[in-house]
């Protein structure tokens, strides 16, 4: 089984979100799972730097995406080999893949993922790489859907393809004149094709051309076809018959192991929670709070949006404060929305702290130090804190919805069912008055770091899934 993922973002490289955790480990987890599972990514500064030592496939060639000389490079990153598209004018850029360096979206998106979907439909097709042709493209999120779109309509035969969707909330909409700017026709834009509202959607593109729709938890493979929590698409993908396929996404073990976390002041497992307890009093003394305070300490690690429930977290606070507990919060995100936390901070700087920034080594400290993760997102396809946080003995409060309805039970954990405030509050005193018994704090604790999230079953999951659509695919 030869597979090709196609992504906007991979960690360790480039990394604004779940999605990039995803790909640094789902084609890793598929090669041990017996699969030649490869990546292809954009070249941006920190990719190209780190595979430095990767070798030209292909070019240089002039893409049909703004006419961009471009280069396809490979390398690989442990034993999964990587192309690189090598577009210096479109990805040798600073700031992440969405915004530039000052906040603001780029202006060419639409050119570089339409570069990167092009790429990837020829990849997929064996015009790139003379040696390696794969049975399966997986293309991740509306970045990538375009590939599914165009080697649908290419002459011949063609590989099967999946596509994933990671935020339904995300869809890729462009004006109608970028059409001009793409490999496509006016033949494209109707509105059984990439037409939506009048807008260009890549995520549509991906949704009515692939073989196979997908999305990264059961639950969320449920919602997004209800009006309610479709996010307008629910039509599209009930048009297509079948229904997506949800698996649940895994960690990465290896780069989440708090027996051997470099971001950690005490390494510890489950066979020894005492080594934990340092780790709370550095996070604590690290984020301006009293090193010794024994209140409940709660975290959050998030982009900071209303999808993550930045704003409930933010009307909580007096509360969960005057109830006894401490609050720290790593994230970045809505400008307006990280100024009213930093105000309610300062409102309360004993017992709240907030990081405004993306720092990863610092996250790993959150999830070692806290005694509870906080997620009261308002949908949430899979989440990967709450999965970090019990795999490093810290408990999720979570909204019952998405990935979190699927990872998150009572034996490790606390739910609440609507997300608004008063719910979400009473949740917090739950694990309150769990918190105020050590024992059974401590049990849930051991549960929560015993669970296996690995991607082993996932990655077997995914396979089964391109066997049933290379079986169905025309070829
Ligand atoms: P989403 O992809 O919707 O943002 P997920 O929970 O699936 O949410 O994944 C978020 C990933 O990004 C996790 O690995 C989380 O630890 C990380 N993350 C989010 N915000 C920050 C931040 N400010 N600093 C470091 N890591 C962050």
């Amino acid at each position: 089984m030869r597979a090709l993922h196609l992504a906007a973002e991979a960690a360790p490289w480039v990394k604004t979100g779940g999605l990039a955790d995803v790909i640094g480990a789902l084609p890793a987890a598929q090669r041990d799972a017996g699969a030649d599972a490869r990546l292809l990514v954009p070249g941006y500064p920190a990719i190209v730097r780190a595979l430095a030592d990767a070798t030209p496939v292909a070019g240089p060639f002039v893409a049909p995406v703004g006419q961009a000389p471009c280069r396809l490079l490979r390398g690989t990153y442990g034993d999964v080999p990587v192309y690189v598209l090598d577009c210096p004018w479109l990805y040798r850029r600073d700031g992440n893949p969405y915004i530039d360096a000052s906040g603001a979206p780029w202006h060419d998106s639409h050119l570089r993922f339409g570069l990167l979907g092009w790429a990837g439909a020829q990849l997929a097709a064996g015009a790139l790489d003379p040696h390696w042709t794969p049975d399966l493209l997986h293309a991740h999120d509306w970045h990538a859907a375009l590939a599914c779109w165009l080697l649908e309509r290419r002459p011949g035969p063609r590989p099967a393809t999946a596509f994933s969707v990671h935020n339904i909330g995300y869809q890729g909409l462009f004006p109608a004149w970028t059409l001009e700017d793409l490999p496509l026709s006016r033949r494209d834009w109707h509105p059984g094709g990439l037409e939506f509202h009048g807008e260009l959607s890549f995520m549509k593109a991906g949704l009515v051309s692939s073989d196979g729709i997908g999305t990264v938890s059961p639950t969320h493979a449920r919602e997004i076809v209800d009006p309610s929590t479709g996010h307008g698409l629910h039509g599209v993908l009930r048009s297509r018959g079948d229904a997506p396929v949800g698996i649940l996404n895994g960690i990465d073990t290896r780069a989440w192991d708090p027996a051997r976390d470099p971001a950690l002041v005490s390494a510890f497992d489950a066979s020894d929670l005492d080594r934990r307890l340092p780790n709370r009093r550095a996070l604590r003394a690290e984020m301006g709070l009293d090193a010794d305070g024994a209140r409940m300490l709660l975290g959050m690690v998030s982009r900071i949006t209303s999808q993550k429930g930045s704003d409930l977290l933010i009307s909580v606070i007096p509360h969960l404060v005057e109830a006894g507990c401490d609050l720290v919060v790593l994230g970045s995100g809505e400008q307006a929305l990280e100024a009213q936390l930093r105000q309610v901070a300062a409102r309360h700087p004993a017992h709240v702290a907030v990081h405004i920034g993306f720092d990863e080594a610092l996250s790993h400290r959150f999830f070692a130090g806290l005694d509870a993760l906080v997620v009261p997102s308002r949908y949430e396809p899979c989440g990967l804190t709450q999965l970090y946080a019990m795999r490093y003995g810290a408990l999720p409060i979570v909204h019952r919805t998405g990935g979190l309805a699927d990872s998150v039970d009572p034996e490790v954990g606390f739910l609440f069912e609507r997300p608004d405030a008063p719910a979400f509050g009473a949740a917090i005193d739950a694990a309150r008055t769990v918190f105020a018994q050590p024992q059974r704090w401590r049990e849930m604790m051991l549960a929560a770091m015993r669970r296996d999230h690995g991607w082993q079953r996932a990655a077997s999951g995914y396979l089964d899934w391109y066997r049933q659509l290379m079986a169905c695919a025309p070829r």
